[in-house]
């Protein structure tokens, strides 16, 4: 069975194993961060509206959750900044009637956490993930290349009234980008401001799959453990895999495709999604390639594969 608005369940780097809900067309979003693994924003909108037809997602989402396996996490991310959609609150609530007790997260970059109203559809989800990259607005315009409507002061404000009433996990996230985000002015600006935040953890990410600047690396060893001890975070790891005993997936490319829309995946990710051996997800990707259904692309971490006919500024997760 396909699904146009649901993706994986993936490895996720922080969730294990997530059944991904998507509610924006590829790529709308508030920013166009220059580290983004979903390409470059095409969409680069403030405008919540029903971006994609909330009855359709419910239907997929209440189809998918009586089917198993069961996801670990019911995580609300993929091709731009969920919160952009206006139902974003009631496909949640639908979600949690279909499967009482599944987790649910929301993984934002917090643009529009200075709305009220958005503030209060947050606060239906067991945990969210907020991204603080940047306190300064140089750095805040370089590494997120927001929409010029969005005010950094306002929006930090906006995570801060939200944590206030907020019961769940919160983690705040910092995407290191070397030469952008992580002189030691920055790194101390950035600890301020998640000090006022008092989020549950502070996480460091850095890149795992080809950004949407070409120019984006990884931080050294040494900065990252300067950075993890000024912001007093986490550094985040490679993804876990499926569980033992999860069972066979029943449709492998079809879920491989769906991901690889969403986020160029290389055949480890496969396997780690698939519960499947390294050889056999290359030899997966191997049928796809030879049907013209994938495209394979080199970096630094390894071979990438996205779907034929979408580049990386074509956007996917
Ligand atoms: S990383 Fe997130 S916030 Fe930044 S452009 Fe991509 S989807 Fe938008």
């Amino acid at each position: 069975m396909s699904y146009k608005y649901l993706f994986g369940p993936v490895p996720s780097r922080r969730l294990g194993l997530s059944l991904g809900v998507d509610l924006l067309p590829a790529k709308t979003c508030t920013e166009n961060c220059v580290y983004c693994e979903c390409g470059k924003t095409t969409r680069l909108t403030r405008k919540r509206r029903e971006w994609v037809p909330t009855g359709a997602v419910c239907a997929e989402i209440e189809r998918r959750l009586k089917e198993p396996p069961a996801p670990e996490w019911l995580t609300f991310a993929g091709s731009g900044e969920p919160t952009l959609h206006r139902d974003m609150g009631r496909i949640l609530s639908r979600a949690k009637a279909a499967a009482p007790g599944l987790r649910m997260a929301l993984l934002t970059n917090g643009s529009l956490m200075d709305d009220p109203e958005v503030r209060e559809e947050c606060r239906g989800f067991d945990l969210v993930a907020v991204s603080v990259d940047a306190a300064g607005k140089e750095a805040f315009r370089r590494v997120n290349r927001p929409h010029p409507g969005l005010d950094l002061a306002r929006m930090l404000h906006g995570i801060e009234e939200f944590r206030r009433v907020f019961k769940g996990v919160l983690w705040a996230e910092v995407f290191l980008v070397p030469g952008e985000n992580d002189s030691e002015e920055e790194l101390f600006r950035i600890r301020e401001a998640l000090s006022r935040i008092r989020p549950d953890e502070v996480q460091i990410n850095t890149l795992d799959r080809p950004g949407t600047e070409t120019w984006v690396t990884r931080p050294t060893a040494e900065t990252l453990a300067r950075a993890a001890e000024i912001l007093g975070a986490r550094i985040i790891g490679r993804a876990r895999g499926r569980s033992e005993g999860a069972g066979p997936v029943a449709d492998p490319e079809g879920l491989v495709l769906a991901a690889a829309r969403r986020r160029p995946l290389t055949a480890g990710d496969a396997a780690r999604m698939l519960g499947i051996s390294g050889k056999e997800a290359e030899g997966l990707f191997a049928g796809l390639l030879a049907r013209g259904l994938v495209t394979a692309g080199e970096s630094p971490r390894g071979r990438f594969f996205r779907p034929a006919g979408e580049s990386p500024e074509d956007g996917g997760a």
